[in-house]
């Protein structure tokens, strides 16, 4: 592959906020050794913007990152990428709210973006644009002459032709994907959607991996799901586990079973149900209470959108309410935490958990689950119960497979878990990580930038 890569997502990881085990350093590996920039927003909202971006050099990658205005903020990123295109795209038509200046703010930063990478691009660079909040930035690339190779990638779910029909302005938001060369999407119930939407909607036909548009514009949709460093997190499950923090977790659970949850506080991850389905479990296992405690790592989101405060203090009463029904003086059984970890500190804290709960009413992918099994220890793993809903269930097979919505199901789930042999859950856990280890993060970025050099 000659030329640069270009990398185009919302956040731009600066090198000082680097996370390790992410797709941002995915991102980074891959730029280290093509060269290449890194375009986005800085994640600062400014009263003045300045017309140029800031730019910012580390090695061999270029960093261009731009602040929003007050007002675009507000219209792109808290209204149509997370209060429309966000529950729309997790099939949530019910909690899709939508306004036209919305829709105009998410496309006038688009074309902001367009304008200030545009001039800035070569025909023989590579450009990788990243997930929902730029759609339409393709298109507003091609519309001032770039003639790069420009690839796509969904980072969440895409729902069927139905619902997308529900978004006012849907035909050109989802017309202007064919603007990219190549549009990746996590699993094949997502390309499915894609295929079926343009097949419907806009009277495409397909073409092996192709979809064909009347006007004779072609671009290919495949699969591609994203991994995690698998080995690094077992080297860091590995290290935390006798860590401070790992140490005083298990000092606190005196012998006790862990059933561990790990998510952005999001209406996404099933978190009511999640919880319910726990209390329930005690409720039906009595002679189990006191043998197993839940916790619960929520990092709250999003606060500007109501949504989220609503669920926060749903979840707080519900947390409330079963611990105080369930607890005893010297045991607790959900242990709930609204704040974030580090990655290291989560591997321990995965390690030691005899559970990984894992059950969104939908994920693009989740890649706590795919961490949750990378950390587990080989000669005696813990057992993943897994959302049938969360992309990671395309893969993860061995996985205790539930339906969210169905507390009953997730109560067994964990019953199930609780009793499971060890030879089961060896040969469960042997076959998820077995896949894992070859379908890395570092494999699903190389696959992904040599079909969009094909
Ligand atoms: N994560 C973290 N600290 C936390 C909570 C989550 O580092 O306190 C990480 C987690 O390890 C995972 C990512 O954030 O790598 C969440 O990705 P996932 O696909 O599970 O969900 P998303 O938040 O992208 O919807």
């Amino acid at each position: 592959m000659s030329g640069r890569l270009v990398v185009v997502s919302n956040r731009v990881a600066l090198p000082r906020e680097l996370r390790a085990g992410g797709l941002a350093s995915a991102m980074h590996a891959a730029l280290t050794e093509r060269g290449g920039l890194w375009f986005g927003w800085s994640g600062r909202v400014a009263a003045n913007v300045p017309e140029e971006p800031r730019v910012e050099t580390a090695g061999a990658i270029t960093y261009v990152v731009t602040d929003l205005a007050r007002a675009d903020y507000e219209a792109f990123y808290l209204g149509f990428s997370n209060r429309t295109l966000w529950p729309l795209l997790h099939h949530r038509p019910g909690l899709l709210e939508f306004e036209r200046r919305d829709l105009e703010g998410y496309l006038r930063v688009n074309e902001r973006f367009a304008a200030q990478l545009a001039a800035r691009l070569a025909d023989d660079d590579t450009v990788w644009v990243h997930d929902y909040h730029l759609i339409p930035l393709g298109l507003a690339l091609r519309a001032r002459g770039v003639g790069a190779r420009i690839g796509f990638f969904l980072h969440i779910p895409l729902p069927p032709a139905e619902l997308l029909a529900t978004l006012p302005g849907h035909h050109d938001l989802l017309r202007s994907l064919s603007a990219y060369d190549l549009v990746g999407l996590q699993t094949p119930a997502d390309l499915r959607a894609l295929r079926d939407y343009f097949e419907r909607e806009a009277g495409a036909r397909l073409d092996g991996d192709a979809i064909v548009l009347p006007s004779g514009r072609r671009f290919r949709a495949a699969v591609f799901p994203i991994g995690i460093d698998t080995a690094h997190i077992a080297r860091q499950a590995q290290a935390a586990a006798t860590n401070a923090a790992t140490r005083g977790l298990m000092t606190s659970l005196q012998g006790r079973a862990l059933a561990i949850g790990v998510d952005r506080l999001d209406y996404s991850k099933g978190l009511p149900e999640r919880f319910e389905a726990f209390g329930r479990f005690l409720a039906q296992h009595p002679e189990r209470r006191r043998q197993v405690s839940m916790m619960q790592i929520a990092p709250p989101t999003r606060e500007d959108v109501p949504e989220y405060r609503e669920l926060r203090e749903r979840l707080e009463q519900q947390a409330g309410a079963i611990n105080g029904r369930h607890a005893e003086p010297d045991w607790m059984p959900i242990r709930y935490i609204n704040r974030s970890f580090q990655h290291a500190t989560l591997a321990g804290y995965y390690r030691v958990a005899q559970i990984g709960l894992v059950t969104p009413l939908r994920d693009g992918m989740n890649l706590v689950a795919k961490e949750f099994v990378a950390a587990q220890p080989a000669d005696d793993p813990g057992v993943l119960v897994l959302s049938r809903f969360a992309g990671a269930a395309f893969e993860l097979k061995e996985a205790l497979i539930v339906n969210p919505f169905d507390a009953d199901d997730t109560a067994d789930a964990i019953e199930r878990a609780l009793g499971m042999p060890l030879e089961e859950r060896k040969a469960r856990w042997q076959a998820m990580h077995d896949h894992l280890a070859v379908h890395t993060i570092g494999a699903w970025r190389d696959a992904f930038l040599d079909a969009l050099a094909r």
